[in-house]
């Protein structure tokens, strides 16, 4: 298979000008890869930094719930800047380091990657500028204030519609210009080769533990592991220990938001809405209209909220190894709450589409069954946007004026 590619999908198209570049991270990225010093030096920095191996936690109080049809749960929340994140930005930063580079540059939209971007960088010494779309900045001050705490210069985007798509152009801008000194840290497994075969590399760290663990705290492989799906990078860090074990049905979560029959959502796949085409530097399914033109989309939960699917996902959906579904909003909510008051876990909201799903399905599963779910990240985050789902209007009432006081008015949907 031509490299870079995944059955139809991937490959590499970008402007002729980051030619070189890009023939540069490939080259470094498969030194990397074939250099066994480099995993160890990644894996060290995971444990003394990030706290990995992350556990495997069962958990009691669901298994008892569903009839004693085991959950195990994956817990990445508990790395450095709670997410699985941190396993793409060291990764990709001791790279540079690899490279020479001096300088990141990175886009985010509601921040989480910019926030990661930039704890890497003030631990590695690289410079680092984060683009952000002008609103986004608006509705993500807590996150703009740690960036520039954190030693980042954080640059609101104020062309176009102000979100994430202009903050990519802009970063594309400033890379064609710096590119010399300057790698373009990409938060998720999407975009040009070498990007999405590279992040799930780092990130395939999840699903080696959890697969050793499950192993030592069972006996047995999972009958079924969940994981949420924005760009793909959690899912296929936990899917790729498994890929191999036909009888491990791996399940990818997409933001189902309003529902599926209109656009206010962002199911690439499992809506069956996305159709086949190349932007931002790869070939993939893509919720675009007639004409190729992007569409808006929708969740609850900002950081499954993306028009495009991992290359590699979207081939393991067309072969069939990988099943899609979409969570919907307010399943999205039960199903934290569910979580935090069963378990004494807060999940992110992007994470809880992924038990949505599996609360969903467990109970119908046989009673001596193993399900996994990859917790993606922690939600302490997603406070002002639970406490709007909430039904506790005092509660409710008290936070929003809080979140205005201090953040300003953008900081509540
Ligand atoms: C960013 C983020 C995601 C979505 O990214 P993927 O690349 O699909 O993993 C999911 N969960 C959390 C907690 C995130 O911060």
């Amino acid at each position: 298979m031509k490299s870079g590619y995944f059955g139809v999908f991937g490959g590499k198209y970008i402007p002729e000008i980051l030619h070189e570049t890009f023939v540069q991270l490939i080259a470094a990225y498969e030194e990397a890869r074939k250099d066994p010093t480099f995993w160890d030096e990644y894996l060290a920095v995971m444990e003394n930094y990030s706290g990995r191996p992350t556990p495997l936690t069962f958990a009691g109080r669901l298994t008892e719930l569903f009839g004693g049809r085991k959950v195990y749960i994956k817990r990445e929340d508990l790395n450095q800047t709670g997410a699985h994140k941190a396993n793409n930005v060291m990764g990709q930063g001791l790279l540079v380091k690899r490279m020479g580079k001096k300088r990141v540059i990175a886009e985010t939209g509601a921040g989480q990657h910019g926030m990661a971007t930039a704890t890497m960088a003030a631990r590695m010494g690289l410079e680092c500028t984060i683009y952000m779309g002008a609103k986004d900045v608006e509705r993500q001050r807590p996150n703009v204030f740690w960036m520039q705490q954190l030693g980042a210069t954080v640059i609101p985007v104020t062309s176009g519609s102000q979100t994430l798509k202009d903050a990519i152009n802009e970063a594309l801008r400033d890379w064609v210009g710096s590119m010399d000194t300057t790698h373009y840290l990409l938060g998720t497994a999407c975009g040009a080769h070498p990007f999405p075969e590279m992040v799930a590399w780092f990130q395939s760290i999840i699903g080696i533990e959890a697969r050793r663990q499950i192993l030592q705290q069972e006996g047995r492989l999972p009958d079924r592991i969940f994981a949420c799906v924005g760009g793909g990078s959690n899912a296929l860090g936990i899917f790729h220990a498994f890929l191999e074990d036909n009888g491990v049905e791996l399940v990818g979560v997409e933001a189902g938001g309003r529902g599926l029959t209109g656009h206010e959502h962002a199911s690439r796949i499992a809506s069956q809405k996305g159709t086949v085409g190349v932007a931002h530097g790869y070939k993939t399914f893509f919720l675009q209209d007639e004409d190729g033109q992007m569409r808006e989309t929708h969740s609850v939960a900002a950081g499954l909220d993306y028009v495009g699917v991992s290359p590699i996902l979207s081939h393991l959906h067309t072969t069939g190894r990988v099943r899609f579904e979409a969570a919907l909003d307010h399943e999205v909510v039960s199903a934290l709450k569910l979580l935090t008051s069963r378990e004494g876990i807060i999940p992110a909201l992007e994470s809880s589409h992924a038990f949505a799903q599996a609360f969903k399905e467990i109970p119908q599963m046989p009673k001596d069954s193993i399900s996994m779910i990859n917790l993606s990240g922690r939600g302490d985050k997603d406070i002002f946007t639970i406490a709007e789902a909430l039904e506790d209007q005092p509660w409710r009432d008290f936070i929003r004026q809080k979140a205005i006081q201090y953040f300003g008015k953008g900081v509540t949907p």
